[in-house]
């Protein structure tokens, strides 16, 4: 079935009537302005809004912190020593794993790091990553010092994916071209699944066919990824994946990480790693002892006893996720991004190009806006018009309508502001 979509008010108001999942919003805070007036708020894809259920659980654990001190290790109503437990089988259901492959840890730049340990074991003739040309600075630092580490040098180590010349989009055939040049030298391949500027989605299973068929290892930094596209990570085939937890998955500023490693690595203990005890085998943990005998899966990269307020907040947002589940979010994606799509078409004026695919298989939420010849001002303008949205320079706006509290409305007061301000 596809809609015939309308940019009118009526039109944007009949589709929020309808939407199965309009009941949502009302379960996160959204942002409001000086002037009392909500925010038209398109920035989930940086910061996730808050589940209204957040407080409840956090006073949960502060309670009975208060009541129980050490001992609510065991006795918290959600004790708290298996506590990253009680995460999995949620974030497993967001990101299509097992739960044995999945576990909730540190941070996303930690934990690219704590991947490259095991998935990255340059040798004199095998010693290349792959990356995108404009990945996440971050990614490019963790990647840089890793190549670095083990004593190449990141001129002849690091095979850069770029668009080709007048085009913002990495073509597939380009990624295939240079695995199949270059594969007996690439070590791993390390994309963002999602690209945080331009929003780009790639294909994720294809990548790992090519790669292994080449000796290379896969993998995936999901930041902008996990809780935003129907992600079937297990079934993709690829090495390992990490991801945040503070943008499409609402838990919250700085919060933990999400880490992935495909359960065919889940028992090789002699994958080399940095070990803690939490990545202890649970039976001997506290024996301390023993020789490190790392848990089946991803947990035995566990380093440190993790974060229970922080958890907390996790488990109110996962909850929801639940609940709802990513097909249905991801059925809202494709309308409530293609009415974005749509809106930003139908503006006379040819100085804004969106530079996302078309292809709706090729990207979630977010579309970036290229405004041709701007400076920040028009940004700084929508954003006085009550619109958070990002800037990235030097000329792309990004917004990304998220399904769980987004509206149609909300998108279309969005491209209004923006009509209101480039004329
Ligand atoms: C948001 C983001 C990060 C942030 O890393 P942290 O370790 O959570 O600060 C890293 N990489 C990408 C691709 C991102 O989008």
């Amino acid at each position: 079935m596809t809609t015939i979509f309308e940019a009118t008010t009526a039109f944007a108001q009949k589709m929020d009537a309808s939407d199965p999942l309009k009941d949502y919003r009302s379960k996160f805070h959204m942002p409001v302005q000086k002037n009392g007036k909500e925010h038209i708020y398109l920035c989930g894809n940086s910061l996730g809004l808050q589940p209204k259920t957040v407080r409840a659980y956090l006073e949960e654990e502060l309670k009975d912190w208060e009541r129980y001190g050490v001992e609510g290790h065991f006795h918290a109503k959600h004790p708290w020593m298996p506590y990253h437990e009680f995460l999995t089988d949620a974030m497993a259901k967001v990101v299509g794993a097992k739960p044995i492959e999945v576990v909730v840890m540190n941070t996303l730049s930690v934990n690219l790091h704590l991947m490259m340990v095991s998935f990255y074991r340059p040798t004199n003739t095998r010693f290349k990553i792959v990356m995108e040309s404009d990945a996440f600075p971050s990614d490019r630092y963790a990647i840089e010092s890793q190549i670095k580490f083990h004593g190449f040098d990141p001129a002849d180590a690091l095979v850069e994916l770029k668009p080709r010349t007048g085009e913002e989009l990495i073509r597939h055939e380009d990624i295939e071209k240079v695995i199949q040049e270059q594969g007996n030298e690439i070590a791993l391949i390390l994309l963002g699944g999602v690209n945080y500027y331009t929003g780009q989605v790639f294909d994720f299973k294809e990548i790992a066919r090519l790669g292994h068929s080449k000796g290379c290892l896969v993998g995936f930094d999901l930041a902008h990824g996990a809780g935003n596209l129907n992600l079937q990570l297990h079934d993709s085939n690829i090495d390992f994946a990490v991801w945040c937890t503070y943008k499409y998955l609402n838990s919250g500023p700085g919060s933990l990480g999400g880490c992935f490693v495909h359960e065919r690595h889940a028992n090789d203990k002699s994958l080399p790693r940095f070990a803690g005890w939490w990545g202890h085998n649970k039976e001997t943990r506290f024996n301390m002892r023993f020789d490190f005998d790392p848990i089946a899966g991803a947990e035995g990269w566990q380093l440190s006893n993790p974060p229970i307020l922080a958890m907390a907040a996790m488990r109110a947002s996962l909850d929801i996720f639940d609940e709802v589940g990513m097909e249905k979010l991801n059925q809202k994606t494709i309308l409530l991004t293609g009415y974005l799509e749509f809106l930003l078409d139908n503006i006379p004026n040819e100085s804004i190009r969106i530079i996302t695919p078309r292809d709706k298989k090729q990207r979630g939420c977010q579309l970036s806006i290229q405004v041709k010849n701007a400076d920040k001002t028009l940004f700084d303008q929508i954003t006085k018009d009550g619109v958070i949205a990002d800037w990235r320079e030097p000329d792309v706006i990004r917004v990304a309508p998220i399904p769980l509290y987004n509206s149609f409305m909300d998108v279309y007061r969005f491209v209004e502001v923006l009509k209101k301000n480039l004329s």
